[in-house]
Parts: structure tokens; C-alpha cells; sequence
């Protein structure tokens, strides 16, 4: 089956959706609104790079550039976790199989082959005839000795180690907490500043989701949290992660350091396929586009990378380095969309099963499936959601529509966070009092953006009486007047 033709919008309404890192080659009004134009979702913004300052003022150049966005562009915000990494020390290291270098708490030495590191746990956790890995594990070592202060490390490849690289430990359990101090704040930062989702780096189980989402309510916040898988341990309580998580993320740079990368592939289809069931957004991440930075063209097998997630029905596809600080930010967005739009020109989901006693509400599932099966029986341009908490939504987007999910809400906090399920796209509207106000809104809705025009059909899903959150109890086949 082909995709149903839809209204002629002249924007893309594509399924899945982008997420763009803010960085510098973007930081202005007029680059952010260029992405946006171009098929940017939604904003990540790496707490890995800056402060506070920093992060206030990109959220604030975010929110100009977005104002007149056709529909709400989120903002998530990547919490970096105990990132391991060496000193940022003058100078280099270059290193032959067989070299013995230390790694200290102290100070660096380059004439000692001496490094210093980030995280004193490092030295404190790891034990002889592990590996460590160092820049995004391009340098293997063998570790040979260890003490209180300081460990002795064996390469295993010729390579130069430069200053501020990652450190990756596969075999160790790291003796740190997943969200550091300076996590803690970057946390409050993006609750400050309404961001929609707050990603958590390197997520080893369960109750660090659960300890994110205390924080984020301690400071007031109601944002919903993605875990960064990248981790082997995550990948070991993936259930429990799946279950408490509100999204999640195949963070493919560390993980694949972290696990053989071959064994990449078949991790990510893993992942969608658990996140599916799940009903939670999965975002692809990490070296989408990644020759994009230097070339205003993708290589072959990086558009089929990004055709595979679109072939998986993920939710979304990131870009990093790409649009954060790369020479052709806009190319690449645009290239993504277009590769997105073929690719969903021909994807259709088959089997939509679900593990129903995952379900809090009957009632919704009900609806959401019978959403699911009018639109397989009839020819309608759209589907209109009526959601408070998003559930309803992500319920419909779940079982893969290929028509548009307009996801009508009057809470400002959820709005946002819609933007990130596949085929959602959200639209705030204030609570019909009366059926007829409902439809006139609608018919408005579709009118403005094109999504269907008069005598056409659409689905409208929502709960009677309205405004009240849970209580979604009707789906109908209406025709625009
Ligand atoms: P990072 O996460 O860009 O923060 O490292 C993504 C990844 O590891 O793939
Ligand atoms: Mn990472």
C-alpha cells in the first residue's frame, strides 16, 4: 500500500520528526527559523557545552525563532551524566602498542606519560584486565595496575591521545552517580527555562529515571524525561527503563564504544521494537548525517540509515554535530526531510499488536483503536485528538496512522511535548464548552493548515464531558462543512 495522498500543504508534514542540536552554527532568530522551515521538531540543547547563561540564552534565540513556527517546536534538554573524559591538557600524547600510561587523580605529565582525569571514580572503580577505552574508543587499553590514586594502563593500538577525549569503561560498574552535582543544575536550568523534555545521559537502571523525575518535580518542573541508552547496564534493565521512562533514546556514539558495533543494528531494531510496544517515543541518534558537517551532500549509506529509523516507525531521528556546528546546518536538515517524506511515501506498518495490560485506560485503548481502524476503512485526510495528558495522542500516533495526528490541548505544558510522537502534531486550543464550537474549531484547523478541505472526511477522537483529563470516550467520522 502506498501512502494516502493528503491535502497539498506546501510545509512538510512528514511522520517522523527532527531533532536539531543547537549549537553555534545555528545561534541566531534567522538560523533557528530556517531549520524550523526546513523540518526541525524540536531543539536539543547539550549541557555538555556551557553554563547556565549559556543555556538561557540559546533557549531564548530558540523561542524567537520558533514563534511563528506553524506549530509548537519543543526543547530538550541533554543532561550530560558522568561523561568520563582526560584532562584538557596543552599538547599530545601519541602512544604505540605495547605503551604504559598512567591515569591519576593528580596532575597531568605529559614527559611522565602521565593524564589526568574528570572523574577521580575512574581511577577508584575499575580493576586489572579491563578495558579502557579512549577517544569514542579509537585508543584500546588494557588495564594493568591499579592503586588509590593512580592506574596503569596498556595500549593496544598505535594512536595519539589529544586533550579532553572521552574515556569509555565497557567491563567496569563505575563507583558515580548517574545525575552529577553539575547535572543537578543543569536540570533546575531547564526547568527554569519550560524546556519540554529532559534527556539523561548514560542511564544505568530504573531508579535513575525515577530520581530525575524527582528532581524535576522538587524544582517545580513537569518535564518528562528520555533515557539515553548508552550504556550495557541500561541495555541489561531495559524493561524497567522502558516502563518509567517517558521516551528513550539509542544514543548510538557511546553505546556503540560501550558494546561491540556490530552488535548496533540489531540493538537499535530491539529497542524500537520494545519502545513500541511500550508506547513510548524512541528517537535515533548520533552520525545520522554525520559527513553533512563537511559535505553538502549525504553519503549513500547515511540516507539509508536514516530511511531504516523511517522504516522502523521511530519517532524521531537526531542531529548532532551536524546542525550544533557543522558547515551546512540547513542542507542537512533539508535533506533529511526530504530522504523522511520518500521513505514514508512507501512504509506501512503491518503489525500494530500491543501488549494491552500495559494500558491504564480500557476505554482509551478502545478509542485509539477504533481511530485505527475507521481510518483503514474510509478515506479521511486527518485524525483530530483531543488530549489533556497527551495519552490519547500517543496512543493514536502508536498504532502508526498515515494521515496527520492533530493533537488538540489547552495545557501549554503538555503542547510541546507532543511534537516529539510520530505524526503528531499538536495545536493549542482553548475547551469547546458546546459539540458545535468542537467542530468549528476543527474545521477551522483544517482549513488553516490545509489539512482537508470541504466534503472531505476526518476523525475527530476526544472526551465528552470536555476538560476533564481521562476521560476520553468518543471517536467519530465527520465531514467538513
Ligand atoms: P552525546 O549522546 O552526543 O551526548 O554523546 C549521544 C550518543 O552518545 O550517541
Ligand atoms: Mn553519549
Amino acid at each position: 500500500m502506498i501512502y494516502k495522498q493528503l491535502g497539498s500543504t506546501s510545509y512538510s508534514m512528514k511522520k517522523t520528526k527532527i531533532i536539531a542540536t543547537y549549537g553555534p552554527a545555528v545561534s541566531s532568530g534567522t538560523k533557528v527559523k530556517q531549520l524550523v522551515d526546513a523540518g526541525v521538531n524540536l531543539f536539543r540543547i547539550n549541557c555538555s557545552h556551557g553554563k547556565r547563561e549559556d543555556f538561557l540564552k540559546a533557549v531564548k534565540i530558540i523561542r524567537q525563532g520558533t514563534k511563528s513556527a506553524r506549530f509548537p517546536v519543543g526543547i530538550l534538554f541533554d543532561i550530560s551524566g558522568p561523561k568520563l573524559r582526560v584532562d584538557r591538557f596543552d599538547g599530545e600524547l601519541p602512544v604505540k602498542s605495547g605503551d604504559r600510561v598512567t591515569l591519576t587523580t593528580d596532575t597531568t605529565d605529559l614527559s611522565q606519560k602521565k593524564i589526568a582525569v574528570n572523574h577521580p571514580a575512574i581511577i577508584a572503580s575499575v580493576k586489572k584486565g579491563e578495558r579502557l577505552f579512549i577517544d569514542d574508543g579509537n585508543i584500546v587499553f588494557k588495564i594493568l595496575k591499579t592503586n588509590k590514586t593512580e592506574i596503569v594502563i596498556k595500549a593496544e593500538n598505535n594512536e595519539t591521545i589529544l586533550p579532553g577525549k572521552g574515556i569509555n569503561l565497557p567491563d567496569t560498574k563505575l563507583k558515580i552517580p548517574t545525575i552529577t552535582e553539575k547535572d543537578k543544575k543543569d536540570i533546575k536550568t531547564a526547568v527554569d527555562a519550560k524546556a519540554d523534555y529532559i534527556a539523561l545521559s548514560f542511564v544505568r537502571s530504573g531508579d535513575d529515571i525515577i530520581e530525575a523525575g524527582k528532581l524535576i518535580r522538587k524544582y517545580g518542573g513537569t518535564q518528562w524525561v528520555i533515557a539515553k541508552l548508552e550504556k550495557r547496564e541500561a541495555i541489561e534493565d531495559l524493561d524497567t527503563i522502558m516502563l518509567l521512562a517517558d521516551g528513550v533514546m539509542v544514543a548510538r556514539g557511546d553505546l556503540g564504544v560501550e558494546l561491540p558495533f556490530a552488535e548496533l543494528p540489531r540493538m537499535q531494531k530491539d529497542i524500537i521494537r520494545l519502545a513500541n510496544y511500550h508506547h513510548k517515543p524512541v528517537i535515533i541518534a548520533t552520525q545520522m548525517l554525520e559527513s553533512m558537517r563537511f559535505s553538502p551532500r549525504a553519503t549513500r549509506a547515511e540516507v539509508n540509515d536514516v530511511a531504516t529509523a523511517v522504516f522502523d516507525f521511530v519517532d524521531a531521528v537526531m542531529l548532532s554535530a551536524e546542525t550544533a556546528t557543522g558547515n551546512y546546518p540547513v542542507e542537512t536538515v533539508k535533506a533529511m526531510t526530504e530522504v523522511i517524506e520518500a521513505t514514508e511515501e512507501v512504509s506501512v506498518k503491518g503489525d500494530t499488536a500491543v501488549d494491552k495490560h500495559l494500558i491504564k485506560s480500557e476505554i482509551t485503548q478502545a478509542i485509539a483503536y477504533s481511530v485505527h481502524t475507521a481510518q483503514e476503512d474510509t478515506d479521511v485526510k486527518m485524525i483530530a485528538a483531543y488530549t489533556s495528558s497527551g495519552f490519547t495522542a500517543r496512543l493514536i500516533s502508536n498504532l502508526f496512522p498515515p494521515q496527520p495526528v492533530i493533537a488538540l490541548t489547552s495545557d501549554t505544558k503538555v503542547l510541546a511535548k507532543l511534537c516529539l510522537f510520530r505524526s503528531v502534531y499538536p495545536v493549542k486550543v482553548s475547551q469547546p464548552k458546546t459539540f458545535n464550537a468542537m467542530i468549528k474549531t476543527i474545521n477551522g484547523i483544517c482549513s488553516k493548515h490545509k489539512l482537508a478541505k470541504q466534503n472531505e472526511m476526518i476523525i475527530i477522537a476526544g472526551g465528552v464531558p470536555f476538560g476533564i483529563r481521562g476521560t476520553t470516550n468518543f471517536m467519530m467520522i465527520h465531514e467538513i462543512t
